[in-house]
């Protein structure tokens, strides 16, 4: 693929959180939450990141925006290395990669209104000359999540879960960012606002030329707006490829567990689920060779010992299993 073709590449990237103690706060361990994954996010397009709540996917955008700082590997991003830059650059970097939480509660200031809550992106990157200006660009930002003039003077409080995340993906957007990274912004939300704020997010990614990262545990939510799906399990991208092909032909033994948890619509339909026993173990001191292998229900002997290679199978499908060499 063409290098151009890419917004963004990672290479290599770790995050390691030191575990400290005894009364001198010694480094005794480490966190490996991120530990060597590699992918890239096409222009225009959304990748869906999805594994179980621990897996370290969120670790993986905040280290991305440098909201936490990479313990070693590459974010390339329009062309330059987001690691060798500095603070200043970092800040205007900033500006083309925006952040939606999952939790527009926490996420936005209670004490400021929506026009402050939504002006102050453009403040920071001084891309209004005035009040006037401000507010008009306010307005139309607001108009493009779905909501009004009205909504203007109103506080966080007074709106309902599914109109806050639309305050929290207008404040994202106000910018005018190339990519967006969303850090499971539906989870918090009612199935039924779910659907509306991910078709909101696929008009306005149609309409702005936006870049998604789109984090989430569940595969049904990531199904609907993902170009393609990379899994995940203890701080390792374990498959990735075009969405279709994951759903169709699922290669590893984890997504395929995470596949088959998925209900199904038609009640004749036959799906056997497949169980898998025990825990995520701790990304502390994770199992040796595969880190599923102590969850594997088809795990052998070689999957202790060696850890699998991160390999392409054909048309871009990648994953990481024994079974498949
Ligand atoms: Fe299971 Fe072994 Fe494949 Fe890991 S490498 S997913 S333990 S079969």
């Amino acid at each position: 693929m063409a290098a151009e073709e890419k917004l963004l590449e990672i290479k290599n990237l770790k995050k390691y959180f030191p575990v400290k103690a005894g009364v001198f706060r010694r480094t005794v361990g480490y966190v490996k939450a991120v530990d060597d994954i590699s992918f890239f996010i096409k222009n225009g397009e959304t990748l869906g990141l999805v594994g179980e709540s621990g897996c370290g996917k969120s670790t993986t955008g905040r280290t991305i925006l440098r909201l936490l700082e990479a313990t070693s590997g590459e974010i390339w991003f329009e062309g330059r290395n987001l690691l060798d830059l500095n603070k200043r650059e970092m800040r205007s970097m900033r500006k083309e990669m925006q952040i939606i939480f999952q939790d527009p509660y926490a996420s936005l200031n209670p004490r400021m209104t929506v026009e402050g809550i939504v002006g102050e992106p453009l403040d920071i990157h001084n891309l209004v000359s005035n009040k006037k200006e401000r507010r008009e660009k306010v307005k139309q930002i607001l108009k493009s999540v779905g909501l009004s003039e009205e909504h203007m003077k109103r506080y966080p409080h007074e709106f309902s879960g599914g109109q806050r995340q639309r305050i929290g993906v207008a404040r994202a957007l106000a910018v005018d960012p190339s990519l967006i990274i969303s850090d499971e912004p539906v989870s918090a939300l009612d199935v039924s606002i779910q659907a509306q704020v991910i078709n909101l997010m696929q008009d306005l990614q149609a309409e702005y030329g936006l870049t998604y990262l789109f984090i989430a545990h569940d595969l049904s939510v990531v199904k609907h707006i993902s170009d393609r799906i990379a899994v995940m399990y203890l701080g390792k991208i374990v498959e990735l490829c075009e969405k279709r092909e994951l759903f169709k032909n699922p290669m590893h033994p984890y997504t395929q567990s995470l596949l088959s948890a998925i209900p199904i619509a038609d009640p004749t339909a036959k799906k056997d689920r497949i169980i898998l026993e025990g825990d995520v173990p701790s990304p502390v001191d994770p199992p040796s060779g595969c880190r599923f292998h102590p969850r594997c229900p088809r795990a052998m002997d070689i999957c202790s010992e060696k850890e699998p290679e991160f390999k392409d199978y054909g048309d871009e499908h990648f994953a990481a299993c024994h079974l498949l060499d």
